[in-house]
């Protein structure tokens, strides 16, 4: 019988690709989304569909007799912005949403493997000097970054006290196909609509800014590899937490050159007044994931943007 796997927020960007990922393995997928921001062209034929809210009794019903063997919790509130404005909201569902579906896993007899969609880019703050490993201190600068450490400590939690197999995926700022301009890697988007208009690229502040760009289909292998991966004793915070990034930094204005270049377009790169509070420097070291998972990106920078790029032009044809 094909394993059984669960993905919240698998109308979404990222969690369509790992259904996507998990069918291509085998798997008997099933998908929970309330559709709030994803889509359901998103969402892959063969895959089941069950439209709800992770904060739902239903959701909680769906994990406790849905037979699964791993479950993938990727549905989140993901913008930034709106957990600076609205934190109570951000942690209804970042957190009390996560708690819904772990304990759903507690109460079943068969206790599916737990992994959870975190962030790399928001966890560790700007305090620490970049590439980031995953013991270094976290101190996150926005509600959507302290709801994702507290899930991660109910992990670990659950991990030791209930021997839960959980385990964490620290995202880098993940581009690619079906993005939308508000998650970690928006500009991405946003430039490529902007190439695609004719219009100017905008960039805040010198442009010296850096992040470390990942593509989706290799976070989604990221994943499917966790799924069924042996992992290291159950313990503290961080045993079962992994980066999943390229460990380089790439400043805004190489990535709109960049884009520029590999879309044979040349909107013009205009500057704006620097955004307040904004993080200058982020990277995610990767060499856990690779020892743990065996895992590598599998595209450069150049490949994955062209890809991306060519996305959004087929969405106007
Ligand atoms: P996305 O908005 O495309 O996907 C999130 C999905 O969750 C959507 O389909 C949405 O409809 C669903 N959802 C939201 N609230 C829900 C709720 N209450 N109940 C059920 N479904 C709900 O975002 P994404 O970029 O694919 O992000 C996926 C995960 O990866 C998130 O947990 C996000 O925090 C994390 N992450 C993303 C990035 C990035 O660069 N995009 C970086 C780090 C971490």
């Amino acid at each position: 019988m094909s394993p059984r796997a669960l993905v919240t927020g698998g109308a979404g960007f990222i969690g369509s690709h790992i259904a996507d990922a998990l069918l291509a393995r085998g798997f008997h997928v099933v998908i929970l989304d309330d559709l709030s921001t994803g889509r359901r062209a998103n969402l892959p034929a063969a895959a089941e569909f069950v439209q709800s809210d992770v904060r739902s009794a239903e959701a909680s019903q769906l994990v406790r007799e849905g037979g699964f063997d791993v479950v993938l919790h990727q549905a989140a509130q993901i913008d930034v912005r709106k957990s600076v404005n609205d934190p109570v909201h951000d942690a209804s569902i970042n957190i009390l949403g996560a708690l819904n579906l772990l304990e759903a896993v507690r109460a079943t007899a068969r206790r599916p493997r737990f992994i959870f969609a975190s962030t790399g880019g928001a966890i560790y703050g700007d305090f620490v000097t970049p590439p980031n490993v995953e013991e270094f201190a976290k101190d996150p600068d926005s509600p959507y970054g302290i709801a994702k450490l507290a899930v991660e400590h109910y992990l670990a939690y659950y991990g030791r006290i209930h021997g839960l197999e959980g385990a964490v995926l620290r995202y880098a700022n993940v581009y690619g196909p079906r993005q939308d301009p508000h998650g970690e890697a928006g500009v991405v988007a946003i430039f490529c609509n902007r190439l695609l208009d004719g219009t100017p690229m905008t960039v805040f502040g010198d442009g010296r800014q850096t992040r470390d760009y990942v593509h989706v289909k290799d976070v989604a292998a990221a994943n499917a590899a966790l799924a069924t991966a042996t992992l290291p004793a159950l313990g503290r915070l961080d045993a079962r937490a992994m980066n999943v990034g390229t460990g380089a930094e790439t400043d805004v204005i190489t990535l709109a050159e960049t884009l520029r270049r590999v879309s044979g377009r040349d909107s013009a790169i205009e500057f704006a007044p620097a955004r307040p509070g904004e993080q200058l420097r982020s990277a995610v070291s990767v060499g856990k994931v690779q020892q743990l998972l065996g895992w590598q990106p599998q595209r450069t920078l150049a490949e994955g943007l062209q890809e991306t790029f060519e996305f959004f032009a087929a969405q106007r044809a």
